[in-house]
């Protein structure tokens, strides 16, 4: 991930930027307990919890990452990615550093797992800098809270997604779901659109590979889907999470709850604590079929093939949203946003913007 630029109001780099946690309660011998996510962290005091960046000084939870981001960018939508949220879009998208998961095959541990460099921003200035941005590029719909986990950034994200919503800027968050049901509520006031990591459809891989629960990022799916849009990435890792069985399962599953959930199953490549083979293209086209027996939109990433981000009419096949990578060549929606063959409207949040 490139360093943050520095045309951000108020961005001096520091190391340092404390805010008061939320989510979290004292606990015994100036312990504290932390519920921002199901890890549920008795810290005790001089510690961190588990995601490094909530500390306990003096019996009260801190933030260490409150007001500090490590990357921001304008990304198109399709970045996130969200196939259905104003395609063709830009979302001003921001981090920090820090993450509630230890993923082996992380693709940004360098802000997930350490500590880099940071600019002090406040929740204000970021959407501000959006609004002014919005000038200039009309496309611009809205926030991403991305790159790191958004979770563990909880205290900011909150902040920016209430004000940006004020202003009439979509908020999406790209996240692993391991979030507490409180906090989750709370976020969901102000997001339009989340993108949640799908990481395995089995426990065992979750405990082995990442730190946490499969359960819980679960249920996180589905209360998001009362609440908001929601699309699903999964990094298809070979010989780790590939089995056909477990795919078709939680295809399934996120089609007992909404068959129009977009997923996308991304390429892997070796990175950070996991080597091995890029994900065969063949697997991929397998396992795409196969989500497709339940689902109306499966996507592959991370892999530019033609077709591969194509958006077809899963009624009638009609091509209806043409992706170059990740810039949205065309659409041949009416203008009612429907299938121009066959009449099925197309589930998105938002317009299209070309
Ligand atoms: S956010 Fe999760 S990992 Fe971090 S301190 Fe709280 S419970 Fe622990």
């Amino acid at each position: 991930m490139s360093p943050v630029r520095r045309d951000i109001p108020g961005g001096d780099v520091v190391t340092e930027m404390l805010g008061k946690a939320k989510f979290w309660e004292p606990a015994e011998q100036g312990k504290v307990r932390c519920g921002l996510c199901p890890h549920s962290c008795l810290v005790p005091a001089g510690k961190t919890g588990i995601c490094r960046v909530r500390e306990n000084r003096g019996g009260t939870l801190y933030a260490l990452n409150y007001n500090l981001a490590t990357s921001l960018a304008l990304d198109p939508v399709e970045k996130k990615p969200l196939y259905h949220v104003h395609p063709g879009g830009y979302l001003l998208s921001a981090g920090t550093f820090g993450c509630n998961f230890r993923c082996r095959f992380c693709q940004n541990w360098q802000i997930s797992q350490d500590r880099p460099r940071t600019v002090a921003i406040t929740a204000g200035e970021l959407v501000e800098s959006a609004l002014a941005q919005r000038k200039r590029y009309p496309a611009l719909v809205g926030m991403a809270y991305t790159y790191n986990e958004p979770t563990v950034w909880i205290e900011f994200v909150l902040e920016a997604a209430a004000r940006a919503k004020e202003e009439g800027l979509v908020n999406a968050l790209v996240t692993n779901g391991y979030i507490s049901r409180p906090a989750l509520r709370e976020v969901l006031q102000s997001v339009d659109a989340l993108n949640i990591d799908v990481k395995a459809w089995n426990e065992d891989f979750y405990r082995r590979l990442t730190g946490g629960r499969l359960k819980p990022v679960l249920e996180t799916v589905e209360e998001s889907l009362k609440h908001a849009w929601v699309e699903v990435t999964y990094l298809v890792i070979p010989g780790e999470n590939d089995s056909q069985e477990e795919v078709a399962a939680l295809a399934r599953h996120l089609a007992s709850l909404s068959p129009s959930v977009p997923v996308h199953l991304s390429r892997f490549f070796p990175n950070y604590r996991m080597g091995g083979e890029p994900t065969p293209l063949e697997t991929l086209e397998r396992l795409r079929d196969v989500c497709r027996e339940h689902l109306h939109h499966v996507y592959i990433g991370n892999a530019a093939r033609p077709g591969y981000a194509d958006t077809p009419c899963p009624e009638c096949g009609t091509t209806l949203l043409k992706r170059d990578g990740l810039a949205l060549e065309r659409a041949f929606l009416t203008p009612d946003g429907d299938c121009p063959e066959c009449g099925r409207p197309l589930e998105m949040l938002g317009q299209v913007w070309l």
